[in-house]
């Protein structure tokens, strides 16, 4: 069964406690970070950049998603998630009862590593404090990571993926859930469940019925 599609869904209500209201950071002064990060060359990933990839989502987002770092499709276009494994993802964010804009999604590096490797510590230490600014401006109930690279270096630890998926932990009060990249489901399709069963317990937190 394919737990990510809309119409296996067994009811969908809607989003009804899903979104946040306030934030502290000025909104001219987190369009000023989306500008640093367009002219950034802090690391050397900028050489081979087509676009920077900042983030897209809802500012006030009970739900944030965090990944890795753009691919082919994300550095032409300039968006997070929009590739094979993106397509995944917005079937995650659905069979959640949510539409990609209700959510916000950012990725630890904001320029493409070359040939799709993950990125070096240096790259992810240079781009994270943008990432911060994110959340800190987004500032949501949940955030679910993509895989190792955004749990590793979110939660500054060196944990196989494998043994932090499912279990919720902490960052600065919000709570973290670590679970597979959605390029890792699509080569192994038997993982799809476990990322499900990790989706289902932030419903439960978010209140998103199913
Ligand atoms: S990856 Fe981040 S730190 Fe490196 S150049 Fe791009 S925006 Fe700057």
């Amino acid at each position: 069964m394919n737990s990510f599609k809309k119409n296996e869904i067994e009811e969908i209500y809607g989003i009804t406690d899903i979104l946040a209201t306030g934030c502290e950071m000025p909104a001219d002064d987190f369009e000023s970070i989306e500008d640093q990060v367009a002219n950034c060359t802090k690391c050397p990933l900028h050489k081979g950049r087509t676009n920077t990839v900042f983030g897209e989502g809802n500012l006030n987002a009970d739900l944030m998603f965090i990944g890795e770092g753009p691919g082919y499709d994300e550095d032409q276009q300039g968006r997070p998630f929009v590739g094979e494994a993106g397509k995944k993802l917005t079937d995650m964010i659905s069979a959640m009862t949510l539409d990609r804009k209700d959510v916000y999604i950012a990725n630890i590096v904001k320029c493409r590593p070359p040939g799709n490797r993950a990125p070096f510590e240096d790259e992810s230490e240079a781009c994270i404090p943008y990432l911060y600014k994110q959340i800190e401006r987004v500032k949501p109930k949940v955030i679910v990571c993509l895989g190792a690279v955004p749990t590793q270096n979110l939660l500054k630890n060196k944990i196989p993926i494998s043994k932090q998926r499912g279990k919720f932990t902490d960052y600065k009060g919000i709570k973290v859930m670590p679970t597979f990249h959605p390029a890792y489901f699509l080569r192994n399709p038997k993982m799809k469940r476990p990322v499900w069963e990790d989706l289902q317990m932030v419903m439960e937190i978010l209140g998103l019925k199913r």
